[in-house]
């Protein structure tokens, strides 16, 4: 999943503050608000991001525009009632009376039920909250849910760095190495919702060493930001060396340890997403979260990995980084939201 960002700076849109103002939209009849006057008045929605550390909030207009971005920490400590509450005040914070609330969360979502399937131990109780039903009924608008990974995909396939592909493979190193992938624009679940979690795939780079899924062997256990972090270790790096960013820094000054612990995990995941384009065959594969902002030390062993990975026929396949940063996941949960309105 999305993790912190490292490294190189990302920029302001991926950082998640760009404040665009969101212009007055004449909305669909079927979702003017109901007023006294008669005259439309503009309709927005909010769209949420859920995670385990915080969560996000912005209304977003009808072609995508983002307003100024409201960010609380998630109280996960409190339990699920204390997370509706939070995304609530959220909402409510953001003013501008949303006709409706899309949300993406962390966890197994099933979009249809609106509630939770699993979730880690990062947000302990949240499997089996009922999502969509607790919030309509704090908020008082319809609400529809989806997984924040599958939102991120979302977003990036309306306005941003996918906008306009039908089938879109998204990859997402942070913290653990997740995914989504757009089939005909619409996200594919699976059929016990658990569709995307790329980070369990086999790789022999990876042989041996403990996944968080309680597996060993799995490429999350050597391409997440944390992992890369711990091979450096490994590898005899220094312990004054704090994190990853750390890592990075070193490899952008050509530190020849840091590069090569970086480059051991991107080949590792190249090698895997071209595996997996070859399957699945999409219009282009994106990379996102913390560890795509490692810098060329990452991107260029991991281009190189996909490129000798991929079939004849899918030699040009785009390999491109995420567009619009921390504001991904809700920007496609406000294009659920709009789905549900029109
Ligand atoms: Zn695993």
């Amino acid at each position: 999943m999305p993790g912190p960002a490292v490294g190189a700076d990302p920029g302001p849109a991926a950082r998640g503050l760009v404040r665009t103002a969101v212009a007055p939209v004449h909305a669909p009849r079927s979702v003017l608000a109901a007023g006294g006057s008669g005259r439309p008045r503009p309709v927005l929605v909010a769209g949420v991001d859920v995670g385990g550390t915080k969560t996000s909030a912005a209304l977003v207009g009808p072609d995508g525009a983002v307003g100024p971005v409201v960010t609380v920490p998630t109280p996960v400590s409190g339990g699920p009632a204390a997370v509706l509450a939070a995304v609530a005040g959220a909402v409510r914070a953001l003013g501008g009376e949303p006709a409706a609330v899309g949300v993406g969360s962390a966890g197994v979502i099933d979009p249809v039920r609106g509630a939770v399937v699993s979730a880690t131990e990062a947000m302990p109780g949240w499997a089996g909250t009922e999502l969509r039903s607790g919030l309509e009924q704090l908020l008082g608008v319809p609400v529809a849910v989806d997984n924040d990974v599958h939102a991120h995909a979302l977003g990036e396939a309306w306005t941003g760095a996918a906008r306009g592909a039908r089938c879109v493979l998204l990859v997402a190193v942070g913290t653990g190495v997740g995914g989504s992938l757009l089939i005909e624009g619409r996200v594919h679940h699976g059929a016990r919702r658990v569709a995307g979690h790329l980070g369990h795939l086999a790789v022999p780079e990876a042989t041996g060493l403990p996944c968080t899924c309680g597996g060993t062997g799995h490429v999350e256990a050597v391409a997440a930001g944390p992992a890369l972090h711990a091979a450096y270790r490994r590898a005899g790096g220094s312990p004054d060396v704090a994190d990853l960013r750390a890592v990075a820094a070193l490899a952008a000054d050509g530190d020849a340890l840091a590069s090569a612990v970086l480059a051991t995990g991107a080949r590792a995941l190249g090698r895997a997403v071209g595996g997996l384009a070859n399957v699945l065959d999409p219009d282009l594969v994106l990379i996102g979260g913390g560890v795509s902002h490692c810098g060329p030390p990452w991107w260029e062993p991991l281009r190189a990995a996909f490129a000798a990975e991929l079939l004849p026929p899918l030699a040009e396949l785009p390999l491109t980084p995420c567009a619009l940063g921390t504001t991904a996941a809700l920007v496609g949960a406000a294009g659920l939201a709009w789905h549900g309105l029109r």
